[in-house]
């Protein structure tokens, strides 16, 4: 079996997406490009997470043809490669449809920077790509397009996208924008909330990328 312990790493993340709530039933889809082949390998397409076994991922190309397994895989295998194809520094994508993170992206709006952790790890506001239809090569180039260099990007009337350099720190944006949305939808409620500006986003971001966790 071609990248087994890609396979099995896919299956243990989704199984934390649902346990995190990021996941409405199988809403949402996962993906890694392995570094030494190019092939992604990503879920299969409305299979219930916890009966996943590492033969039910599937492996693709980068133009998203099958090289092995059985299953179909999911509907937005294109939105995954495109990503890939668009970005050489990502080599893990998480797709959710989470609840604060997906009203905002049914409003349209992006969300703005009042979490620290949101500019250190996203880099700045999350923009919300057009709609497209879920499943469709349009929705693949709008958002491969509308995440420019940022780390996630929210999905009209749908989701949002988090890619990192691992599925690790796909994952953990998936999560921080889920928190953001969260907190920032709360303190619009409470009123006069603070935006981080964009100088100190930059800053938040360098310090980031230079100085946070272990080495
Ligand atoms: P899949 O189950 O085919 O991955 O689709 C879920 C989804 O999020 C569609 O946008
Ligand atoms: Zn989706």
């Amino acid at each position: 079996m071609l990248l087994k312990v890609q396979r099995k790493k896919i299956i243990e993340t989704a199984l934390k997406a649902q346990r995190d709530k990021l996941i409405p039933l199988t809403m949402g889809n996962f993906s890694i490009r392995d570094k030494k082949t190019g092939y992604i390998c990503i879920t299969p397409s409305g299979m219930e997470y916890s009966l996943l076994n590492p033969e039910d991922i599937v492996v693709v190309d980068l133009q998203g043809a099958i090289i092995e397994g059985n299953r179909k895989p999911s509907i937005e295998t294109q939105l995954h490669c495109r990503t890939y194809a668009k970005r050489s520094d990502v080599y893990g994508i998480c797709h959710t449809h989470s609840t604060y993170a997906t009203a905002w992206a049914c409003c349209g709006r992006e969300i703005p920077v009042i979490v620290a952790e949101l500019a250190g790890m996203i880099g700045g506001p999350v923009k919300c790509a057009p709609y497209a239809p879920m499943g469709t090569t349009e929705l693949a180039d709008i958002v491969a397009k509308n995440i420019g260099s940022q780390n996630a990007v929210l999905m009209e009337n749908h989701g949002m996208l988090a890619v990192g350099d691992d599925i690790d720190k796909a994952y953990a944006n998936a999560f921080i924008v889920e928190e953001a949305a969260k907190v920032t939808m709360y303190a619009m409620q409470i009123g006069g909330m603070k935006t981080i500006t964009d100088q100190e986003c930059k800053a938040l971001r360098k310090q980031t990328q230079e100085g946070y966790g272990q080495k």
